[in-house]
């Protein structure tokens, strides 16, 4: 990361509001955990700004659930009009006809929309408040516009039996590329571990029925994330990723995982933020905080904080 001036990509979550109040959320989202101190639209907008300016190629959006912030449609033609291209992980809610037509206008890059069982109760029995057929609702309106989205599955105990039939449906609907992995122990996924964690034995038999079932149906494109959070932790502090996550209140962390926050993105410019970002990968609290987080998972639960980190960039 260090070759480059600003990040390649960025992860945005704009806000921790949500119409869901999902049971394995990692970022303990719903509808009455919108943070106080948000950025608000003129925030959002002069970051969005720098991110064209800085030319950094991708922006990925996340939350809570993107698409319920008010402020998301002039960031999103702020980027797009700047050549930024955009993917949206979303619950679909919010996806209807008007608004596909306007990420179709703007040539959105990629659309991730969750599909967690395969059918109504098992879905929203993990995903209380975000619906199963509006889901699938969004996905036909995305695929009849040639948007080409993306399912993704997140396995539990109580929906790993279901992979391959949830592959077999998206197949028959036209996504291109259904996304899975194991389930990140972050959040409300952290705190309620023990009963939603799937075995690895169950897991594995996912992975081998999904990879038998996209050779024969030759449908979606699979793509398996391999490891655990855990494990992505210390991945990525032995060689960081050119990325910076921005969380909804502004702030600059270095992963979904990691509690430290390095910059103000309120206060600061994002180009004096960056140096900060790989100054932080470095420092002695991230890489002790990622070694001691392979025994002590309770320290996952932390996740979702803020804690302030200074470093030096000298
Ligand atoms: S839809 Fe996504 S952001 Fe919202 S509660 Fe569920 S997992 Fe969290």
């Amino acid at each position: 990361m260090g070759d480059y001036g600003a990040p390649l990509f960025l992860a945005w979550q704009l806000t921790n509001g949500c119409t869901g109040r999902c049971l394995h959320c990692c970022e303990e989202s719903g509808r009455d955990f919108i943070w106080k101190d948000e950025m608000n639209r003129e925030q959002c907008l002069s970051l969005a700004r720098q991110i064209v300016d800085n030319g950094i190629a991708y922006v990925a959006f996340g939350g809570g659930e993107p698409m319920s912030s008010p402020h998301v449609w002039p960031i999103f033609e702020t980027l797009a009009a700047g050549g930024v291209e955009i993917k949206i992980e979303t619950n679909g809610l919010d996806l209807d006809d008007a608004a596909c037509d306007r990420l179709r206008a703007m040539k959105i890059a990629c659309v991730q929309i969750s599909i967690d069982g395969k059918d109504a109760a098992t879905h929203e029995k993990l995903r209380p408040g975000s619906g199963y057929k509006p889901a699938w609702d969004a996905i036909d309106r995305l695929v009849k516009r040639g948007l080409e989205p993306e399912l993704v599955f997140i396995p539990t105990r109580l929906n790993v039996r279901d992979a391959v039939a949830v592959y077999q449906q998206a197949a028959q609907r036209g996504v291109r590329t259904f996304v899975t992995g194991p389930m990140m122990r972050l959040g409300r996924a952290a705190r309620a571990w023990d009963a939603l964690a799937c075995t690895d034995e169950d897991w594995a038999q996912a992975v081998m029925g999904l990879k038998a079932a996209a050779a024969t149906l030759k449908g979606p494109r699979l793509a398996i994330y391999p490891w655990g959070i855990q494990r992505e932790m210390l991945t990525r502090a032995e060689s960081p990723q050119s990325m910076v996550l921005v969380v909804p209140n502004g702030r600059a962390k270095l992963l979904n995982a990691l509690p430290f926050a390095v910059a103000d993105l309120k206060k600061e410019s994002l180009t004096s933020a960056w140096p900060k970002v790989g100054a932080a990968w470095a420092s002695r609290e991230v890489q002790d905080f990622v070694r001691r987080a392979q025994d002590e998972p309770e320290l996952l639960t932390h996740a979702n904080e803020c804690w302030d980190l200074e470093v030096s960039t000298r």
